[in-house]
């Protein structure tokens, strides 16, 4: 049994991993990146392929630009978008989510990034999977799993980053600890499903699709808990799927009498969207129809542990309300690598020596994502008739845009609170949505205030903790 030494090892070559690697590796790091996939398919998530809608902020793409100097372009970036539309049930009301952006060629993209580890000096082993964390005294010391041969193999380095996705083997298997969550509720994660088809277009309705705009559907009936997708690809092919909580499937089946999975709620998803003609599935890579899941929470409180850096995935990082995980992946991928040079430099790889890496994220985008998991929890309580509702009368376009962005439009709703609203329903759906953004502005806050020490942190958690379970208790799931 042979045991290597590096600095630092990066778990999973995906977005988060490849990045991290080629920020430590330029900081002059003895890197290793391993990769379960084989080199040509480096960063596919599962047998089922890179699963994803792919949509990504512009900003997202110019962050990594100004921190590495890479830049992107066609393929890569298979079409530009100028935003991300959000429809209401009835498909009368659209609000802005997010600005500009791409819809990404995701293998094309994922194999950039890695190449930009190998070329700044990164050891890149792909076919490695990881099985678990070795540990000693309490710290990281390394990794074990099984080669490109299959022979049990363990590397050894002062910091492993944990960036195997949202399965992560290595969170899983953390020691009993205060800081980093083992296990993330069930409720919490969506099951999602997507296809990537070719269709002739049957007539237009930029309702369904729209070349220039990555369109969400949010419909509790159609995608309950959740929201369906038709994202532009080059030509006249889309990313299309749906996203389901599986509490509020379960509610919407029995209250319907029907029995629709995933599976079958997706095929709908496809066959309902009256431009999609002529369906057929565009499998290059084996890439043209897959599953898997995402956790649409508040990042874990937490991303660090003794010799320990969570980024991407693994660390529940996805936008609760858009499950937009790229742009934090992007994010924390390099700022995770950018940690470990500092962790170098100080010779401190324990929780508190690395904790600055959780200020930079908090900072950058993690001080919104309590809120809107607050957000979203009070959207999952809604039916399609009080969102038709509420996305009409409640806030304007802008609100609801400034809302996305984790920004708090309290002065014009409070403003509000004298406009006529008819039904019982409307009225309380009102004055929840009137609670959340209270609630939001006071998660900000705490976030704002994100202890700078880890003595700190349990303090900090409880509060974060008993504002969540408050709201949670006041919106359960109720889609129809
Ligand atoms: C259906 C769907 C649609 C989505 N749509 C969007 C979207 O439109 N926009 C957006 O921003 N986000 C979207 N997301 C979320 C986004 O895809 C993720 O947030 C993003 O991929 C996270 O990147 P990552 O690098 O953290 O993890 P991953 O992309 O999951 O990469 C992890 C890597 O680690 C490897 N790995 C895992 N376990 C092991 C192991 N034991 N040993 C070795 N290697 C291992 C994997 O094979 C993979 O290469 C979507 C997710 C899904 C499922």
């Amino acid at each position: 049994m042979s045991a290597e030494q590096y600095d630092v090892i990066v778990a999973g070559s995906g977005l988060a991993g490849s990045l991290a690697a080629a920020v430590a590796a330029k900081g002059g790091l003895k890197v290793a990146l391993l990769d379960r996939n084989k080199e040509e398919e480096v960063g596919k998530k599962t047998n089922w392929g890179w699963v994803c809608g792919d949509a990504v902020a512009d900003s997202h793409i110019q962050f990594i630009k100004s921190k590495l100097g890479i830049t992107f372009d066609y393929p890569e970036l298979d079409v530009k978008v100028d935003g991300v539309l959000v429809l209401s049930p009835d498909l009368e009301y659209k609000v802005p989510f997010e600005g500009a952006g791409y819809v990404l060629n995701r293998p094309v993209f994922e194999a950039k990034l890695t190449k930009a580890a190998i070329k700044f000096g990164a050891t890149y082993m792909p076919q490695f999977e990881v099985e678990g964390p070795i540990i000693e005294n309490n710290y990281f010391a390394g990794i074990f799993g099984k080669d490109k041969g299959m022979q049990h193999k363990e590397l050894r380095a002062k910091i492993v980053i944990d960036a195997l996705g949202v399965a992560t083997t290595l969170r899983r298997k953390l020691p009993e600890n205060p800081y980093v969550d083992r296990v993330v509720d069930i409720s919490d994660v969506e099951s999602t499903g997507r296809y990537i088809y070719d269709f002739d277009v049957d007539h237009e309705d930029p309702k369904f699709y729209d070349p220039k705009n990555a369109l969400i559907h949010l419909n509790q009936e159609w995608s309950p808990g959740g929201y369906g997708w038709v994202f532009p690809k080059k030509g006249t092919r889309v990313n299309i799927g749906i996203g389901v909580q599986k509490q509020s499937l379960d509610i919407r089946n029995k209250a319907l009498n029907k029995k629709d999975t995933l599976h079958t709620l997706m095929d709908q998803y496809v066959q309902n969207n009256p431009v999609i003609k002529n369906p057929r599935l565009f499998n290059e890579n084996n890439n043209g129809k897959g599953y898997w899941s995402v956790a649409v929470r508040r990042q874990l409180d937490c991303l660090t542990f003794n010799g320990y850096l969570g980024a991407g995935d693994s660390m529940a990082m996805p936008n609760p309300i858009s499950a937009g995980g790229i742009g934090p992946a992007l994010i924390s991928g390099i700022m995770a690598g950018e940690q470990a040079v500092r962790s170098f430099q100080s010779g401190d790889f324990s929780v508190q020596g690395m904790w600055q890496y959780n200020l930079d994220y908090n900072q950058e985008y993690g001080r919104k994502t309590a809120g809107l998991e607050v957000f979203r929890t009070y959207l999952q309580s809604l039916n399609n008739e009080t969102i038709n509702y509420g996305m009409k009368v409640f806030l304007t376009a802008k609100e609801a845009e400034d809302i996305s962005y984790g920004r708090i439009p309290e002065l014009s709703l409070a403003s509000k609170a004298k406009i006529i609203i008819q039904g019982v329903s409307n009225m309380n759906a009102f004055n929840n949505l009137r609670y959340v953004i209270k609630k939001m502005k006071l998660l900000n806050e705490l976030y704002d205030n994100y202890p700078k020490s880890v003595n700190d942190f349990a303090k900090w958690r409880e509060m974060v903790k008993a504002e969540m379970e408050e709201a949670k208790a006041r919106f359960p799931p109720n889609p129809l």
